[in-house]
């Protein structure tokens, strides 16, 4: 978080102009930082003109780590009253350990905190869902995924629900569908019993395809 020498600023304005986040008051005498809604993105120290802001540690929430068998569990647990929980993703993300695949669920919609997540990844699968709203989210987290150069496949939930033909979205616009999975009771049913769907022998072919063409695009 940002910390500002009152003694270098010239209460220029700035730190406040660059702030997209309105994290920054500029006072007639002084300049406030509004924790609650930084980002923790940098611009403000990075452009101050006085080297008048310096970036200290603000605990804001927890990384947690669980095991299961070959399996590590990560993730972030904001405290309670933190609004931005991208500091937090980073976080998470620079924790963790050396393996051999990572996956990443990201938050939905192209929020910062999707952003923040997909930055960096060898792959992403958008997943959405044969209707308007589905369309409209993936057609913006398609132009994300292109602005971070990930190559970006698309997976369809519900598929069958009288909507968008997301297919023909997708061919449009040249990007794979890795994978459809029904609308179907079965899967809501087997989800609540807390069971894994890409174990059930119906789905086999669709989850190995999604997984291959993920290890393909990391070059694995
Ligand atoms: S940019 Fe630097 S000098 Fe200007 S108001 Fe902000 S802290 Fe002060
Ligand atoms: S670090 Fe980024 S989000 Fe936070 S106050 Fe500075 S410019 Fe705003």
């Amino acid at each position: 978080m940002p910390q500002v020498d009152a003694s270098k600023c010239t209460l220029c304005g700035n730190c406040r102009k660059v702030c997209e986040f309105h994290a920054i008051a500029v006072l007639p005498k002084e300049v406030m930082v509004f924790k609650e809604l930084c980002h923790g993105c940098g611009a403000c120290s990075m452009l101050c003109p006085e080297d008048a802001i310096t970036e200290v540690d603000h605990l804001m929430g927890e990384v947690i780590m669980a095991e299961g068998g070959v399996l590590k569990l990560m993730y972030g647990r904001l405290k309670v009253g933190e609004a931005a929980a991208t500091p937090l993703i980073r976080q998470v993300k620079a924790t963790i350990p050396e393996g051999p695949i990572t996956i990443m669920d990201c938050p939905p919609g192209t929020a910062c905190t999707a952003v923040e997540s997909i930055k960096g990844a060898d792959a992403c699968v958008l997943v959405t869902e044969p209707t308007p709203f589905g369309l409209h989210d993936l057609k913006l987290a398609l132009e994300v995924t292109r602005k971070l150069k990930v190559p970006a496949a698309v997976f369809v939930n519900k598929h069958g629900l009288p909507g968008p033909d997301i297919q023909q979205f997708c061919d449009a616009h040249k990007i794979p569908v890795v994978g459809k999975l029904p609308i179907d009771r079965s899967i809501a049913e087997a989800y609540s019993r807390g069971a894994l769907i890409a174990e059930d022998a119906r789905f086999n072919t669709t989850f190995k395809k999604l997984r291959d063409w993920a290890l393909s695009e990391a070059g694995r």
